[in-house]
């Protein structure tokens, strides 16, 4: 089996396995409960907390474990938004038309709560600029939104700059950093933003457990209350913890930490081995996104008049697993709108486009035999059980 397919998911360590299981197994107690096996927990779950904040290099106070990306998305958005227009502040965001449905679908519900929201596109060079944000912030602006990096195509946006743009202006800064958190060497205490997040399934973790990190640098800052219950987390998100996953995520991210240079620059190499084999085959592509600030790992190529869906099904015969854009809205295999944003004037491109993505256990081997794969399809050698050529 060949899995290419990383900025998806990825597989989840042995020794966070070990983690997990041993917590399931044996530190069952309820962090909560006043007794020792509760304390065990309880203590335990400190630790880990307080490991994460040091990793990502922010304070024990600002870490928040949350179900993943999407709740953290979703909680930091609508919270600082929210307050802002009670308080009178204004009524208008700044994102980019290139975010996950996790930032997009609620940017769009805040739009039916009489908000108004500025999508910026891509430049003509693939680039999302800070000039860009300041440019269409006006004084009703309340905060800005941007990923760090991007899921399907892997440009990197200026987050830095864009925070101390933002905390110059007095406006709330929310990063949807979950495809930087892991392989990315960012120092994140000098990072101006409001709010950031991670999900551990991105950096061989669980699924189901992330972090939103609230950084409360500025008096107008705000996060309310998510669920209300039992007061866990700061009395922000009621619920008995997911202490066993919590305990993975953190050994998950680190592990990664541990090995991220070493993993960066092997994500390097395997980036110019697959376009040279690319180049030796007699197949056109391009690549897709912005040309200048991209991530190695995430690798999306226009293969032109082949339809992706069709590929995708040939290769998963082929037991080659890669992803023709983003798997996350719900396995549909739709045109991508991240290609769209990209090149409005190209609907061929927006179906015929391939995302290749690497792990930590990704090899040269694994890219020989896409190439392989890619072969075999471009000579008619894979076919569909419905038709001899397609
Ligand atoms: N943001 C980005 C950029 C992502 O890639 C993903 C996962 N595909 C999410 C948010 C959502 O994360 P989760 O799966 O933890 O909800």
């Amino acid at each position: 089996m060949v899995y290419l397919d990383n900025a998806a998911t990825t597989a989840v360590r042995p020794e966070v396995l070990k983690v997990i299981h041993d917590s399931l197994l044996n530190d069952y107690g309820n962090p909560s409960s006043t007794y020792r096996i509760g304390k065990k927990v309880r203590h335990s779950m400190i630790q880990a907390r307080k490991q994460l904040a040091e990793l990502l290099n922010v304070a024990e106070s600002e870490v928040y474990f949350t179900s993943g990306a999407t709740e953290a998305n979703n909680w930091a958005i609508r919270s600082q938004a929210e307050k802002s227009k009670e308080l009178g502040q204004g009524n208008h965001i700044v994102t980019t038309a290139i975010e996950h449905p996790s930032v997009t679908n609620v940017t769009k519900y805040l739009e039916t709560q009489g908000f108004e929201v500025t999508y910026i596109q891509p430049n003509e060079r693939g680039e999302i600029t800070v000039q860009q944000f300041i440019d269409v912030t006006t004084n009703q602006t309340i905060g800005w939104i941007a990923m760090a990096v991007n899921n399907e195509v892997g440009s990197i946006l200026p987050i830095f700059e864009l925070g101390e743009e933002a905390n110059e202006r007095n406006l709330w800064f929310h990063v949807d950093s979950v495809q930087a958190v892991g392989p990315m060497a960012y120092d994140y205490s000098q990072l101006k933003c409001t709010t950031f997040v991670g999900s551990a399934h991105k950096f061989n973790g669980p699924k189901g457990i992330g972090f939103l990190i609230y950084r409360s640098f500025q008096e107008h800052n705000h996060l309310g209350p998510l669920l209300y219950g039992g007061g866990q987390e700061n009395k922000m998100r009621s619920g008995t913890e997911n202490v066993p996953y919590i305990l993975g995520m953190v050994k998950a991210l680190e592990l990664t930490f541990a090995e991220q240079e070493e993993t960066f620059n092997k994500y390097e190499k395997l980036h110019h081995y697959l376009l040279d084999a690319l180049n030796e085959l007699d197949i056109e592509f391009e690549i897709n996104g912005d040309m200048n600030n991209r991530v190695p790992y995430i690798n999306n190529l226009w293969f032109n008049g082949n339809i992706a869906s069709q590929m995708l099904i040939k290769m998963d015969l082929d037991d080659v697993y890669i992803s023709a854009g983003s798997a996350c809205s719900a396995g549909s295999l739709t045109e991508s709108d991240i290609l769209k944003a990209y090149y409005p004037d190209q609907p061929e491109r927006w179906s015929q486009s391939l995302r290749i993505s690497f792990g930590y256990q990704t090899t040269r081997e694994d890219i020989d035999q896409f190439i392989q794969s890619l072969k075999k399809i471009s000579e008619g050698k894979i076919d569909l059980w419905h038709s001899k050529k397609l």
